[in-house]
């Protein structure tokens, strides 16, 4: 991983950035050092003081509850000191660091939440709150100069586009929502998360994925009864990966299904914006690997890209880092670049 460098300046030695994922089960804290340009050993994990933990609350105990642990979390031994903190959370996120909504963390509804205001007012550090999936970006953004899109392909489906140094959100923090743009119009058409029909997240997440295969088995029982998902109980997500990276026909052929609609995403992308670096991340894809991106890259090529060839149409996806720090990493990234720009700002 390359350190921050032309505009942000070589990272001081030794900067040491506080790090938090928060996402709707899991809060995870980390120390970011600049100077290696990586994390720290001993990143910590812990259960999110949200919806998950105490259903039923109101959404403004929720937040507070929120908003408390991740202070706390940041006046820990250890972590106290550092020269930043930057919160990566699961939600839209506008350009002062006021959470727009958390459906995951304290559900639907509630009203904006002044996060970076007001873990700044309690910690003696700056602060930096972004959504999840642009400090992913940033991991990947801050050694390219090359535009890119970043997908998430996990229980649901996500996006941030990362060009000349940012990721391109408007500064209400629309932007990155590809899973939620609609597909299907049937009427009939599966169900989203956000209570929608036919959208891209309904499609081809993970969860998109599962519904797809119960779907084909209810249409082919007896294709479905020589699968390798036949034999099983009730077949979930890590199953079916396993199928298609076993080249076994009827899980491959669904999965290929899926990504029909993944694909024309894609391609809306690329014929708007010309973005021709593709680079997946999210649980579902990663588990399926490197045979995802193979079966995205031939649906891109059958599709077409305007004004590509088959071989660079092919090219555009990449598989991401197969782990779960994409947001620890490309926080400390973002904020390291923030404190040097501020730093260069009082220099001069
Ligand atoms: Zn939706």
């Amino acid at each position: 991983m390359g350190l921050p460098g032309r505009d942000g300046g070589p990272a001081r030695a030794g900067r040491r950035i506080t790090v938090m994922d928060v996402g709707g089960t899991t809060l995870r804290v980390g120390t970011f050092d600049a100077g290696a340009g990586g994390l720290l050993p001993g990143v910590r994990r812990t259960p999110v003081d949200g919806l998950a933990r105490f259903p039923g609350e109101p959404v403004e105990a929720l937040q507070r509850r929120v908003v408390e642990q991740i202070a706390r979390e940041a006046g820990r031994p250890g972590v106290a000191g550092a020269d930043g903190l930057c919160v990566a959370f699961a939600g839209p996120v506008d350009r002062d660091g006021a959470v727009r909504g958390a459906p995951t963390v304290w559900g639907g509804g509630g009203g904006v939440l002044p996060l970076r205001e007001l873990l700044a007012a309690r910690l003696p550090v700056p602060v930096l709150v972004v959504n999840d999936l642009t400090a992913a970006a940033w991991r990947y953004g801050a050694a390219s100069p090359e535009p890119f899109c970043l997908l998430t392909i996990s229980s649901g489906i996500g996006n941030k586009v990362f060009r000349g140094g940012e990721v391109l959100l408007d500064d209400e923090g629309h932007g990155g929502e590809l899973g939620h743009w609609t597909y299907d119009r049937s009427p009939d058409a599966p169900r989203c998360d956000c209570g929608g029909r036919g959208h891209l997240g309904a499609l081809a997440s993970g969860r998109g994925v599962l519904a797809a295969v119960r779907r084909a088995a209810l249409a082919d029982p007896a294709g479905y009864a020589r699968s390798a998902l036949g034999g099983l109980p009730e077949p979930g997500n890590p199953a079916i990966a396993a199928a298609v990276r076993a080249g076994d026909p009827f899980a491959t052929e669904v999965l290929r299904g899926t990504l029909v609609p993944l694909a024309a995403a894609i391609g809306g992308v690329f014929a708007s914006i010309g973005i021709r670096r593709y680079v997946l991340m999210g649980g579902f894809a990663l588990a399926v690997g490197e045979r995802y991106r193979e079966l995205l890259a031939a649906e891109l090529v059958r599709q077409g890209c305007f004004g590509l060839t088959d071989a660079e149409a092919g090219a555009m996806v990449v598989l991401g880092a197969d782990d779960d720090d994409h947001g620890l990493i490309g926080a400390g990234l973002l904020m390291d670049r923030r404190l040097g720009a501020a730093a260069r700002e009082v220099a001069v």
